[in-house]
This record gives C-alpha cells, sequence and structure tokens, in this order.
C-alpha cells in the first residue's frame, strides 16, 4: 500500500516523500481512511509505530478540505494534547513537518519555558494547536486561546496523561470545546478509566489496534538480569564497556537517583546525562540533543521525562530499576526498536523487585528471560523489602512478606535465589 493510494493530498505525500517514508506503516494504513472520512478513532498503539504521521496527515488533509478560502482571521481548528513537553514539542515538528507544503500554521504552547513568546505566536493566528494540558489551561486563563471553533481535538497518549494526574485539567479543556467535532483517541494500554473516558468522548469510533493491547512488540528482544541492587551500577557499567554499547536509554525510578547514577556513570568514565522534571526545558533539550548527537553515551532518564522521546535507531533500553506501575514497563521498552529496527530491552532486578518483574509478566502475558551475568550471582542471603508497586493490576494486594533463603552461595550452578512467587533465578539461554 502506498500513501497515495490512501487518498492524501499531493503536499502531504510530498513531505512525507521527502521524509523518506516509501509506505505507510500498520496503523497509518488503519487509521488514515477512517478520519479522512470525519470519524472518530479510537487507537490503541503504543509509541514507535507510526501514530503520529497517522493521526497529523489526515488532520491536516481535512482541514484543508473544509478550509474557507479568503478568511483572513485564523482560529484553532485542531487541537493536539499530549502529556509532556518533550512529547508537544516533538508531534509539534512532525505537524510542521508533513504539513510544509500547506498553507496552514501551527504552534506548541507547553510549561517550563516562558508563556509570552507563546502568546505571541498565538496572536498570529494558529489552525494546529500542540499542548499539555496545563499550560493550555493557562493561556485559556490569560484568555490568549479560543477553543470555541475547534473542529478537531487528538488524545495523544491518554494513559500517561491519566496517569500523570490530567484528568481534572482534561476535562476543562473538554468543557471548552464545541460538542460538534471530531476526537482522535489514542492510548498504548485500556484501563477502566480510559475507556470511561473514551466512552464519553467518541461517537461510534472505528477503532484500531496495533501490536496487541499491552504486548510488547516482537522486535525487542527483553532479559532480565539478577543481581543485587548495591551491584546495579557496576554491573551496568560492565554491559556498556564489554558490549561496547555507544547510544543507551536508561530508566530510574527517582529523579534524584537518575541525577546520582549519570554522575556516577560520569566517573567510571562513560559520558552520561540526567533527564528528569526538576530540570529546566532547557536542560532537558540540550541533554537529549547531546544524546542525539552522541556526545553523551548514556541517557539516564524518569518514566515522565522519556515519555514521548523520539529517537531514532536507539538499540538499548535497560531498566536500572523497574517501574512501579507495570504499564510503564511497555512504555519503556517501547523507546527501542522503533519503526521496524530491532532492539534491545534488559532489566537489572533485585530482589526487592520481584514482585513488580512478576506484574509486568502477567500484564504483557510472557515470562522474560532471565540470565546471570558471571561475576554478578546475587548473593542469596540478602533478604527482600519490596518496593512499593503502585500498578494498576493490583493496586490493593495486600504487601508481600519477606523472603528467606537458604543458598548463601555465589556463582552456584543451581538457583541463585528463589521466592515465595517461584521465580527460578537460574541461569538460563537467552531466548
Ligand atoms: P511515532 O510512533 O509516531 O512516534 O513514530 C515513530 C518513528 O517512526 C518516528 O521516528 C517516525 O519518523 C517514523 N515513521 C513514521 N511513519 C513512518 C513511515 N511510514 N515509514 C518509516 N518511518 C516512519
Amino acid at each position: 500500500m502506498s500513501f497515495e493510494s490512501l487518498g492524501l493530498r499531493a503536499e502531504l505525500i510530498r513531505a512525507v516523500s521527502e521524509k523518506g517514508y516509501s509506505e505507510p506503516t500498520k496503523i497509518q494504513q488503519q487509521a488514515i481512511p477512517p478520519v479522512l472520512e470525519g470519524r472518530d478513532l479510537m487507537g490503541g498503539a503504543q509509541t514507535g509505530t507510526g501514530k503520529t504521521a497517522g493521526f497529523t496527515l489526515p488532520l491536516l488533509h481535512r482541514l484543508m478540505s473544509s478550509r474557507k478560502e479568503g478568511s483572513d482571521r485564523r482560529y484553532i481548528r485542531a487541537l493536539i494534547l499530549t502529556p509532556t513537553r518533550e512529547l508537544a514539542a516533538q508531534v509539534a515538528d512532525s505537524v510542521e513537518t508533513y504539513g510544509q507544503y500547506l498553507p496552514l500554521t501551527s504552534s506548541v504552547v507547553f510549561g517550563g519555558v516562558k508563556i509570552n513568546p507563546q502568546i505571541q505566536k498565538l496572536r498570529k493566528g494558529v489552525d494546529v494547536l500542540v499542548a499539555t494540558p496545563g499550560r493550555l489551561l493557562d493561556h485559556v486563563n490569560q484568555k490568549t486561546v479560543d477553543l470555541s471553533r475547534l473542529e478537531i481535538l487528538v488524545l495523544d497518549e491518554a494513559d500517561r496523561m491519566l496517569d500523570m494526574g490530567f484528568i481534572r485539567d482534561i476535562r476543562r479543556v473538554l468543557a471548552l470545546l464545541p460538542k460538534q467535532k471530531q476526537t482522535l483517541f489514542f492510548s498504548a494500554t485500556f484501563s477502566t478509566d480510559i475507556k470511561k473516558l473514551a466512552n464519553e468522548l467518541l461517537h461510534t469510533p472505528a477503532l484500531i489496534e496495533v501490536a496487541q493491547q499491552n504486548s510488547t512488540a516482537e522486535r525487542i528482544s527483553q532479559i532480565v538480569h539478577p543481581v543485587d541492587k548495591t551491584r546495579k551500577r557496576e554491573l551496568l557499567s560492565y554491559l556498556i564497556g564489554s558490549n561496547n554499547w555507544q547510544q543507551v536509554l536508561v530508566f530510574n525510578r527517582t529523579k534524584h537517583g537518575a541525577d546520582r547514577l549519570a554522575k556516577q556513570l560520569s566517573s567510571d568514565g562513560i559520558s552520561a546525562a540526567a533527564i528528569h522534571g526538576n530540570k529546566s526545558q532547557g536542560a532537558r533539550t540540550r541533554a537529549l540533543a547531546d544524546f542525539k548527537m552522541g556526545k553523551v553515551r548514556v541517557l539516564v532518564a524518569t518514566d515522565i521525562a522519556a515519555r514521548g522521546l523520539d529517537i531514532d535507531q536507539l538499540p538499548h533500553v535497560v531498566n536500572f530499576e523497574l517501574p512501579n506501575v507495570a504499564e510503564d514497563y511497555v512504555h519503556r521498552i517501547g523507546r527501542t526498536g522503533r519503526a521496524g529496527n530491532e532492539g534491545e530491552a534488559m532489566s537489572l532486578v533485585c530482589i526487592d523487585e520481584i514482585k513488580l518483574l512478576k506484574d509486568i509478566e502477567r500484564l504483557i502475558k510472557r515470562e522474560i528471560s532471565s540470565e546471570i551475568i558471571p561475576g554478578y550471582e546475587p548473593d542469596a542471603s540478602i533478604k527482600a523489602s519490596p518496593v512499593k508497586n503502585n500498578s494498576r493490576v493490583d493496586f490493593n494486594r495486600p504487601k508481600q512478606g519477606r523472603v528467606k533463603s537458604k543458598n548463601k552461595q555465589h556463582g552456584k550452578s543451581g538457583p541463585a535465589f528463589q521466592n515465595k512467587d517461584g521465580i527460578n533465578r537460574t541461569r538460563r539461554k537467552v531466548a
């Protein structure tokens, strides 16, 4: 199938072919026709599937079709809401790139930067606005945006917006929009809350799903390396060095931990930068640019900061710590293996994280292969103090008791540690 056969305007086809796309991805093939028809859409799609072009191309096409020639004043006709600044910036880049041969204008607003330059741009009039919910409401309060004539609304990564606590902001935005509009709703996972919101918003939507819900992309190989908590940093340096990895995205649960790890890696001689919500927008953009250009080898990120990062051909993602919310694992490893490339996701798992691992395996409906790296065998005498789990999968379950193990020896060929959940930490061949 080609972009031409989907019926997109010549200006859009020119832009995508200059970008080097030879054919539409699966989600683009499925999403573009119903959106062109004006239908609402419910899309189950992970990052890396090409979903941004999947909604942006038909959105721009429709704005052109319904455009009134000679209308002198511009107003916001399409709004794309995203959870994070980085994703907003990247979606805005896509809108600009795909729409470069069309007489439409776009702009982006997000927090963490000055509001006045955004106001000046908005005053000139924009057709497409990309926004994070909080900053959009700041503009609403200052009366610098008018959403009353909106034609198309896109909620991108809706699950993440809810996870980040934006539901009230989203509802406030929704109250400002006209009833009659086209709504496109994207989410990688479908909790009860997400389904409820989608039901309220969408009218007989086209349902499309790429990659099974909550599943992890097949082209990403996944592995767990059991290791003691105190030796994770050493193991990470060893893996990066011995495999000569040049571009690695590493996930940490906390901002403080991300900073500390980046510093420690740097002192091990591995250039690293941290990216998280406490950093200024400038620092985040710089760290990302340095990483993309290969100036730093490792980018240590928290879940929120990493959301929406689009780094072409990122080969390695490491979970230095497993996420508290199982769904975040799917998002994290979606950073690798993008747009058809092979990717490798590995998790350094200490005994405290066994329950988090179980929750992840339940969510993705498969067991992740496990391999102990020689020299980094877990010390079986260490007792677990389980990490508090916030997963929606089993939010209210009682806490797990402590685990005792009899096996104290390092480097045994038998189980290095076993726990109540029955996870057997024997050395296993990588699938
Ligand atoms: P997304 O899921 O929208 O974040 O897109 C993931 C990556 O796929 C981005 O780097 C896009 O530039 C790229 N991409 C999108 N559509 C195509 C296509 N049809 N062919 C090749 N790459 C694409």
